[in-house]
């Protein structure tokens, strides 16, 4: 029995990286300080050797990737997608085949935060790390995000609890406020919580932004908040020594999308007139923040990129993976680590479904099971190492606590860049 300490877990942004696992006969059978998510990531884990599979049929791995780049190669629209929990070197080696085939890449970015890159790009990213936040911050507001269900050890590590070099009291030198559309259990943990009618964050936001700017509201409530509430919360803001936005897809995904976190963004560029403020979007898959920064230093654009011209052009609702599906154009898919039949609107996975689709994945999930062509692989920080990035932007190293019994996405990726030259 040997015990390896100080794993990272891949399961969310938070990348964890002090987690312990006793293994025996190469099994994990016990982890410690991980969350029930973590935890479900580690122990539900068989490293066994899988056969990939070619219409469902096992095969030999040369025989599977015979058929992937046969496919690849005679499509005339190839779309890939997926990548945000595999590692970033395999993510790079994705863009690469991408170039090779002239395909359109997008990450599940797009589903998610892609709004957040949209705003990033047109007013900038005044971002910080997690660190920073821990020893320095004193006002935190989780916007449209419910971290202690989505990312259950963010408010204990990293945001609300710990006591940092500042903040030697921890949660007690804190003020938490939480704005969203519903007493999520973040909000009921909450010093101040802010309940905002569905679809109206972008009026809020704004009505905050003039209330910094010194300005008053002729309204007396605004998206549902009392504007004597919003004053409370902007003097809040202005008066906090290191203050902090976190926001979540609820944002994102409501009405306004990349206004919205514009309106964040833009607001934060006002409080540092006063005092010193930042903001995070919360990631949820382990490496989707590695999956934007690998596309951006190699394509110039995080996500919707198409190679079809042999040089990268950005088309966010052009060339999105829903949309490209939806539209019927797609005519052949090849997924990494991600499950869109599962999760993707009905039309794109009714197109799915015919086409050849080609799967990359340490598990058999539905998008797998109904593949032409499935590679079973080594799941990233388990058997496999690599790099990920947490959601601050930090790059972390991962271990392989396991030993490797099948090949790694990257192996495969290399393997169908192989192929697809020589068809
Ligand atoms: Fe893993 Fe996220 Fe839980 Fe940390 S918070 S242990 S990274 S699932």
């Amino acid at each position: 029995m040997t015990v390896e300490r100080n794993v990272v877990c891949t399961f969310c942004g938070c990348l964890c990286d002090d987690i312990n696992l006793t293994i025996e006969d190469d099994r994990i059978v016990k982890v410690e300080k991980a969350c029930g998510n973590g935890r479900g990531l580690f122990e539900g884990y068989n490293p066994d050797p899988i056969m990939p599979k070619v219409m469902g049929r096992d095969t030999s791995f040369q025989e599977a990737v015979k058929e992937a780049s046969r496919i690849l190669r005679s499509a005339r629209y190839p779309l890939i997608y997926g990548l945000s929990s595999t590692s970033s070197e395999a993510q790079r080696m994705t863009v690469q085949l991408a170039e090779l085939i002239g395909a359109s890449i997008d990450s599940t970015s797009s589903v998610c935060h892609g709004p957040t890159g949209l705003a990033m790009q047109a007013v900038g990213e005044p971002t910080c790390t997690l660190g920073e936040i821990k020893n320095r911050a004193d006002l935190l507001v989780f916007w449209g995000c419910n971290p202690l269900v989505t990312h259950s050890r963010h408010f204990a590590r990293y945001s609300a609890m710990p006591k940092g070099r500042f903040i030697p009291e921890g949660r007690r030198d804190r003020k938490v406020v939480v704005v969203d559309v519903r007493r999520s259990e973040t909000a009921k943990s909450a010093d101040m919580y802010l309940q905002i009618k569905q679809g109206c964050d972008f009026e809020v936001l704004l009505a905050l932004k003039a209330l910094i700017m010194g300005r008053t509201l002729d309204a007396v409530e605004v998206g549902g908040i009392p504007a004597e509430v919003l004053q409370q919360l902007a003097v809040e803001m202005k008066s906090c020594r290191y203050g902090m936005i976190f926001f979540g897809m609820g944002l994102t995904m409501t009405n306004g999308r990349d206004l919205n976190v514009r309106g964040v963004l833009s607001l934060v560029r006002e409080l540092n007139d006063h005092t010193r403020f930042s903001a995070l979007p919360m990631r949820g898959h382990g490496n989707v923040t590695g999956a934007d920064q690998v596309m951006s230093w190699l394509c110039g654009y995080p996500f919707a990129v198409n190679y079809s011209r042999g040089y990268p052009r950005y088309g966010p609702g052009e060339y999105t993976a829903v949309d490209l599906l939806c539209s019927g154009e797609a005519d052949c898919m090849l997924v990494i680590a991600s499950d869109p039949a599962a999760h993707f609107p009905a039309p794109a996975v009714k197109h799915m479904k015919t086409i050849p689709v080609i799967a990359i994945d340490p598990a058999e999930s539905l998008t797998a099971a109904g593949a032409s062509v499935y590679f079973p692989t080594a799941m990233y920080g388990i058997d496999c190492e690599g790099t990920a990035y947490r959601m601050d932007g930090v790059a972390l190293r991962l271990k392989a606590p396991l030993k490797r019994k099948r090949p790694s996405d990257e192996e495969v990726l290399q393997a169908l860049i192989e192929g697809v030259k020589s068809c």
